[in-house]
């Protein structure tokens, strides 16, 4: 069962090429990013241990004002107008792809940008815009143990949405990809940064995720368009 515990009035898919770790191929990757405004559901009975980084120094977000900022700007206001189209479309591919997140709990809007990932559930066309980059990205399956090994907790083994290697079909470690300092969407110069794509999309995302990465530092320095 996956809740959408993120929602946002727009969003944008970042991507960029890694190193398989078992086959040594270059390969597209990609994740999905939420501007600020979007809103996080904070469940009142299962407090959980968000990863957040807090990063960025004071002078990268003013260097942001230059590039592109105006970009993400304008993508979060143009969303926010959009609520009245389409909500109808919306409630189903909602339905179809995720329980809602309605139980105790609220809702808190967020200031900063964000990754998600360890992503339990997708809107189809979302999906589909991820693949655009990264054909590759698909579920991951729980892996060799069963469902019902004890000492595993449900939430071990839920499959979620993973970048995989388009040469070998290896499977990316989402601690890796966003945990890792430079291991792939975190990273630690503006070099690396800059090897970072972000393309805005104007249409608004409700997800499911287990992983959130708030305010990724040097995030003004990936590129976009
Ligand atoms: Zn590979």
């Amino acid at each position: 069962m996956s809740e959408v515990n993120y929602r946002s009035p727009s969003y944008g898919v970042a991507y960029m090429q890694g190193i398989c770790a078992q086959c040594g191929a270059s390969t597209r990757l990609v994740a999905l990013v939420l501007p600020p405004g979007h809103e996080v559901f904070e469940p009142e009975d299962e407090p959980e241990a968000r990863e957040e980084s807090t990063g960025g120094a004071r002078g990268d977000s003013d260097a942001a004002l230059g590039n592109g900022g105006g970009d993400r700007d304008a993508a979060i206001g143009n969303g926010g107008g959009a609520c009245g189209d389409g909500g109808g479309a919306r409630a189903e591919e909602r339905e179809a792809r995720c329980a809602e997140g309605d139980g105790d709990g609220v809702w808190s809007v967020a200031t900063g940008n964000a990754f998600l990932f360890f992503l339990e559930c997708i809107p189809e066309p979302v999906l589909q815009r991820m693949h655009a980059y990264a054909p590759a990205y698909r579920l991951n399956s729980p892996a060799e143990a069963p469902l019902c090994e004890a000492g595993a907790s449900a939430a071990d083994d839920a499959p979620h949405w993973a970048n995989h290697c388009d040469a070998c079909g290896g499977a990316f470690d989402d601690d890796q990809l966003f945990g890792e300092p430079g291991g792939g969407f975190l990273p630690t110069s503006e070099a690396e940064a800059r090897l970072i794509q972000l393309v805005p999309v104007n249409e608004p995302l409700e997800a499911g995720a287990g992983g959130y990465a708030y305010e990724p530092q040097y995030f003004d320095c990936m590129r976009r368009g």
